[in-house]
């Protein structure tokens, strides 16, 4: 296409495997835990199995597609049960906030649930892939329209890689149907331009703040984790924010 392509690689790489769940439940919450290499996520299925997104460094990425299937299964539930050393400092800021979410009668982030733990793995289904960021400055040309990961790639931290290709999709199914209605040539440049348009001023805000949050989660100094605990804090007790998050996400 000859257009500009903007790139960069994560220093991580994403373990994919289908998990065997130690105990059938409902399962339907998708878990993340940052851990100080990177998150780890399970993103539910059915009842008893569980899809595998563990980002971690190229080197621990490379050590644990070798291990046994058994030796990967308890280092899993390991990154997903240890204790770190937790920050007082953040605590007391967390627990104070709280305590004055509590009596404003908001929820004050102090429920805890717990991740289900892990039996197996579905066999041969573990595999590596590299995490980078890239934007294409064009989505269209004269006979090409790109959608999905070939025009952008996210890290897969927030879980966005397929809904912002589904809404690409779906943009351009909408514009296409209305130059179709409107008997107009459907590969008009101004119907192409007005999809390209559309998608990057979702698409590119969305990129920027998962790469945001990545940086984010990557650093482990004080201020941040702050930050980042509040952010989440007040995240989850405001749900007007919560719900402007999620019909971002979903659109
Ligand atoms: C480890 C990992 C975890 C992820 N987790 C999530 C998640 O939890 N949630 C989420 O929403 N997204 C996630 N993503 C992102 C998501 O997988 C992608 O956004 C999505 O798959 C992109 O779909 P696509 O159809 O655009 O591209 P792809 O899925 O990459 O499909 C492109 C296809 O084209 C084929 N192809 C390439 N070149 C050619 C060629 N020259 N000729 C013919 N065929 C070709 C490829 O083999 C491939 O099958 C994750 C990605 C990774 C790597």
């Amino acid at each position: 296409m000859g257009v500009q392509y903007l790139s960069w690689n994560y220093d991580q790489m994403g373990i994919v495997a289908t998990l065997h769940l130690a105990e059938e439940t409902e399962n339907t919450t998708a878990w993340q835990r940052f851990l100080p290499t990177g998150p780890v996520a399970f993103l539910p299925l059915d009842s008893k199995r569980s899809s595998l997104v563990w980002s971690t460094t190229h080197a621990h990425a490379k050590e644990l597609v070798k291990l046994p299937e058994e030796q990967f299964v308890d280092a899993l539930n390991d990154a997903m049960w240890k204790q770190y050393p937790r920050r007082s400092t953040v605590d007391a800021c967390t627990m104070w906030v709280g305590g004055m979410l509590r009596r404003a009668g908001l929820p004050d982030g102090a429920e805890r649930q717990l991740p289900p733990s892990v039996r197996a793995i579905v066999p041969a289904s573990r595999a590596a892939f590299p995490f980078a960021f890239g934007h294409s400055t064009k989505y269209i040309a004269p006979g090409v329209v790109l959608v999905g990961d070939a025009a952008h790639r996210v890290h897969p931290l927030a879980g966005q890689g397929v809904n912002l290709g589904f809404g690409d999709v779906k943009d351009l199914t909408d514009l296409l149907a209305d130059a179709l209605y409107t008997g107009l040539d459907i590969s008009h440049h101004s119907w192409l331009q007005s999809y390209e348009s559309v998608r990057q001023r979702h698409n590119v805000p969305t990129q920027m703040a998962i790469d945001a949050l990545y940086r984010l989660y990557s650093l482990d100094v004080a201020p941040l984790v702050l930050v980042r605990s509040l952010g989440l804090q007040l995240t989850n007790a405001f749900h007007p924010i919560k719900k402007l998050i999620m019909s971002h996400a979903t659109t």
